[in-house]
């Protein structure tokens, strides 16, 4: 049995490819895609490519959709992570030294 869900790009079903093309000669069309539902992309591993058939789909969902999905989660103030930040001396290729910045997140 075949497990899948549409495409959900919404202009999915109008990109000229040959692996869309259904219906006979006459009355053709561009379908939109299936997405397989295999254990790379469902359960544990459920992801946007257990939604979309390729990148490109998903950026033309989250474009048309961007204020509905940022209403899921609407982020109202910044976020901060604590760090240490530390200056280390380092050496290059050619033995010349160098002062790097090196930054560790701190655990509270
Ligand atoms: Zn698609």
């Amino acid at each position: 049995m075949s497990n899948f869900v549409w495409c959900h790009g919404p202009s999915c079903h109008k990109s000229h490819t040959q692996d869309r093309i259904r219906g006979v000669k006459g009355s053709k069309v561009l379908r939109t895609k299936k997405v397989q539902q295999t254990q790379y992309n469902s359960g544990e591993r459920l992801s946007m490519y257990s939604y979309f058939c390729s990148q490109g789909c998903y950026n033309d969902f989250a474009n048309t959709y961007v204020r509905e999905v940022i209403a899921i989660a609407p982020r109202t103030e910044a976020l901060e992570t604590p760090i240490e930040v530390t200056k280390v001396q380092d050496t290059y290729w050619n033995n010349q030294t160098y002062m790097r910045t090196e930054i560790k997140t701190v655990d509270n």
